[in-house]
């Protein structure tokens, strides 16, 4: 090792030293330090900050000298604190060793239980407790934790022996084993170590505890804890604490238990008491979802004394840090420990409740409310039902542990889930328990389906997280693993079967059923807190919708206009195809003229309803975009067809010749880059009269709809201009035909034509197409496409998941808006666009803009709305808000 100068800086604090910073202690470290400040019982101990884990990397994983003697001096002033030592053959100190980041990460990494058992402290806790069974237990739990987190020997190994003995003893729960069968499973688990690591388990206590703190910062950078971190959208280089606790012990008895609560429902956010709480076991036990528990209100009879305390100490805490927290707790012979608090994890309906309900309490001001909503979350509001015009058989019932509906076919390993999801199928991920290393099976599924644990288990908590459905505790499915198949209360079903789960009422169903997606109306508590949210954010909101079932939706929810409406799909529907092909098709302009005509009533009844739907509000309607081809049939139809007919009727046959020709003219515009094509504004200079009949049409409609009353407000959008002259062709033509129809109406509307910004060329020379552009809308999914050179349609399923394995990019750019490129360009041309065109309108209609980072700079960049797909709309309000106060950045 080098010689390095000591730093500084101290890397050690007591929980009762004063620091509480959750950057240095990270959030477990803060939360017990906080609590012994109030004077509340939490049991001695020290936290290692944070940047002693990133110290550990860069000394190429390895604890240097100085935090060495800092932990040795921090061992002795808690052995003088608790009149213990460790390794002590009288009076031994147990500790647990525990991870904690600046941002709580459940269980992604390791936490080591009772460090400081060895071969002969085990005597002596045994001897102190005058119990010797609770000793052993003890020893075994560190046997398995220790070797597994610090040697990687797979927990499996350990668990096989458990069941085994189990079996043997003909017991069925592990308070059932006595002293004697855990001294010889502990045996047999040293055994297991020997095998794996040649040497036997540690029995010197320094090492067991210097190697449980390079085991939780090696955790860090798991697998796991790396998956979550960019799921949840976390730092990488924050690091971790590490906090040792002096051990409590809640499987000493009856009268000793440990649990996990919620300050209120997690679920509904209801105001009450929410946890699980296991009689006789260690905290890990509840965690991982080993036994059922019991309901902590329930201890309110069981335990009176203890749930007094616990109750005015949840307030307490809830009042210090004005929001709903989660607790771990544990019970020690009569005796309550307090071992953790952290603000809750919520679903959204709760966050939104929680925050109103604070705003009432006068815990937090309206703004802190708004903050306190994560907009992504609130997607979940807007999650799928289980059709109720499905009629169907509950094959069995788990815990409703996170809401919303999901169908799909059923996975039993993570790997597997990932495996289905990419081939394209939709899986629901079927385990006894989820453990961290599932997660990314999690992340593929649709929703999760577990045969143990409750409503804190793993994968309640990180499935609510996700804002997946997610049934836990299902007692009645049993999984075969090796055959890949399971049964519900005997109906069974196998890899690839279909299966259903409700999330929301913890039913469960073989079979696929049919999903609703929710109701297009705002909840009550929600709209509240978006009104809040509507007073504070400088952008407009508007929505996406190609028709007016989408329109209305999108207004119920808020949109302040339709920036993007696409008027391919009306082309696209079955009894406009011939004519629209008949167009394509035409050999001469006055064919092309007739077959447009037949079109034109079809398009003006399109834009009277989605006119007249958003009536008073501006509608951006944006003319024909893809390329021709897409409207005909593919080459290979055409040539197997071709062939069919000259076979079956010859090669003068009329049918032949009809197919022959369209044959023809598909394989004449066949392109080799159909995205870089004849397509957007450039198909509407080659065929004016496709355009004119768009416009002609949008302003009939909205002159119909004037003259009957209705506030009709069309704005009419070039697609994909990349010059000056397309787009003074295209707004020519456009303002040409507008005026005619007007004047033929004697009507007057005013109307803007403006372009979609969607090429780095259209940013650049932004100025001089303000000139003829009205307003602006960025495509930002074209802009990334064609910024980056990336084919949206091969990279997402080739390499951006690639690219973000290795963190060539942080986030995929067609989700989140790169701002260091594409949002230059955006910069670049809302500069010279209002430096053309002062006050020019400018909004983005992208997938962006219903994303809450990409809102936010939006927000500042000052454009004056974004638009985003109907059920976005409330994420949109929301986050616009949080970027005007500053809170979402
Ligand atoms: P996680 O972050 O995964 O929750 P923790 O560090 O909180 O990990 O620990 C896992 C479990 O062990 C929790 O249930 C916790 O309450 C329990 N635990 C941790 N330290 C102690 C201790 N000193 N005494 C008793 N139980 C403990
Ligand atoms: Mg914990
Ligand atoms: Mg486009």
């Amino acid at each position: 090792m080098s010689v390095r100068a000591q730093p500084a800086t101290k890397q050690i604090y007591f929980f009762d030293e004063g620091n509480t910073s959750r950057d240095v202690l990270g959030g477990k470290g803060a939360g017990l330090a906080d609590m012994t400040a109030a004077g509340l019982p939490v049991p001695p101990g020290f936290t290692i900050v944070t940047q002693a884990s990133l110290q550990y990397y860069e000394d190429a994983k390895s604890i240097a000298k100085p935090l060495l003697d800092e932990l040795d001096g921090a061992i002795a002033e808690l052995e003088r604190r608790t009149g213990k030592r460790f390794g002590d053959s009288n009076a031994p100190l147990l500790v647990s060793v525990r991870s904690g980041a600046k941002f709580s990460m459940p269980g992604m990494m390791d936490t080591i239980l009772n460090i400081g058992l060895n071969d002969e402290t085990v005597h002596a806790l045994a001897r102190l407790t005058n119990n010797e069974r609770f000793a052993w237990d003890a020893y075994r739990r560190l046997v398995t934790m220790f070797s597994s987190t610090v040697f990687g020997i797979p927990k499996d190994a350990f668990d096989d022996v458990l069941e085994r003995r189990k079996h043997e003893l003909g017991v069925k729960t592990d308070p059932e084993i006595d002293a004697e069968s855990w001294k010889k499973i502990v045996d047999e688990y040293k055994k297991i170590v020997v095998a794996h690591v040649g040497s036997g388990f540690p029995q010197d206590v320094r090492e067991q505890v210097v190697r449980a703190i390079e085991a939780v910062f090696n955790s860090w950078n798991s697998k796991r804890a790396v998956d979550y971190r960019r799921f949840n959208r976390i730092a990488d280089d924050l690091g971790t604490a590490v906090s040792v606790v002096q051990m409590v012990f809640g499987n000493m008895g009856d009268d000793s238990g440990t649990g996990v609560a919620f300050t209120r429902d997690p679920n509904t956010g209801e105001r009450v008491l929410f946890g699980e709480y296991l009689r006789n076991a260690q905290g890990e036990d509840v965690v991982a979802g080993i036994r059922t528990p019991e309901r902590i209100l329930d201890l309110e009879r069981s335990q009176p004394k203890i749930y007094a305390q616990f109750v005015e100490i949840a307030q307490r805490l809830e009042r210090h840090y004005r929001d709903v927290q989660d607790l771990e707790f544990t019970v020690e012979r009569g005796t309550l420990y307090m071992l953790q608090t952290r603000s809750a994890k919520r679903s959204a309906e709760a966050a939104v409740r929680i925050a109103l309900d604070l705003v009432d309490e006068g815990l937090i001001d309206r703004r802190t409310a708004i903050a306190r909503v994560d907009a992504r979350a609130l997607d979940q509001l807007f999650h799928a039902r289980i059709d109720p015009a499905e009629h169907f058989d509950v094959a069995a019932k788990g815990l409703n542990a996170s809401p919303g509906a999901a169908t799909g076919r059923a996975v039993f390993t993570a790997d597997d889930a990932v495996a289905w999801a990419q081939r394209g199928e939709d899986v629901v991920l079927v385990r006894v328990e989820t453990t961290p290393d599932d997660v990314h099976g999690m992340i593929a599924a649709r929703g999760v389906l577990t045969a143990k644990g409750g409503a804190t288990s793993h994968a309640a908590v990180v499935a609510r997280g996700m804002g997946k459905p997610c049934v836990a505790g299902c007692e009645a499915l049993e999984i075969d693993r090796r055959s890949k198949r399971a049964s519900l209360d005997g109906v069974a079903f196998g890899e690839g079967d279909w299966i259903t789960i409700d999330g929301t009422t913890g039913n469960v169903a073989v079979g696929k059923l049919r999903l609703i997606p929710p109701p297009a109306k705002l909840p009550e508590r929600l709209a509240t807190l978006l009104s809040w949210a509507d007073a504070e954010r400088r952008l407009e909101v508007w929505a996406n919708a190609d028709t007016p079932e989408d329109a209305r939706k999108a207004r119920e929810l808020g949109a302040q206009g339709i920036g993007l409406c696409r008027t391919e799909h009306m082309f696209m529907q079955q009894d406009r195809l011939p004519v629209v092909q008949e167009m394509i098709l035409a050999n001469t302009p006055e064919a092309r003229a007739s077959a447009l005509a037949r079109l034109l009533p079809f398009q003006r009844e399109d834009f009277v309803g989605i006119l007249e739907a958003m009536a008073g509000l501006p509608v951006t309607i944006r003319l024909l975009d893809p390329p021709l081809h897409e409207f005909l049939p593919s080459l290979e139809t055409l040539l197997v067809e071709t062939t069919e007919l000259r076979i079956t009727k010859g090669i003068d046959s009329p049918d032949y010749k009809a197919r022959d020709a369209v044959l023809k003219r598909v394989q004449q515009m066949h392109e080799q880059n159909p995205m870089l094509g004849l397509r957007v504004c450039r198909l509407g200079i080659l065929y004016p009269e496709i355009y004119a009949m768009q416009v002609r049409a949008i302003f009939e409609a909205a002159c119909d709809l004037v003259q009957r009353g209705v506030d009709a407000r069309p704005e009419v959008m070039i697609p994909g201009v990349g010059s000056v002259r397309e787009m003074q062709i295209t707004g020519e033509n456009a303002r040409r035909v507008a005026g005619e129809v007007l004047k033929e109406r004697g009507c007057s509307i005013s109307y803007h034509v403006g372009t979609m910004v969607e090429l780095p060329r259209a940013c650049i020379v932004a100025d001089d197409l303000a000139c003829d552009a009205e307003f602006f809308s960025f495509g930002t999914n074209d802009l990334t496409q064609t910024t980056y050179g990336f084919s949206r349609d091969d990279a997402e399923n080739s390499f951006i998941p690639r690219y973000l394995e290795q963190r060539i990019l942080s986030d995929d750019p067609f989700q989140v808006l790169d701002r260091r490129g594409v949002g230059s360009l955006m910069r670049t041309a809302v500069e010279l666009g209002r430096g053309a065109r002062k006050d020019m309108k400018i909004g983005i209609c992208g997938e962006h803009g219903g994303e809450p980072s990409s809102v936010a700079f939006c927000d500042q960049l000052r454009l004056n709305y974004v638009s985003c797909s109907p059920y976005r709309v409330p994420i949109a309000r929301l986050a616009a808000a949080q970027a005007a106060l500053g809170t979402l950045e």
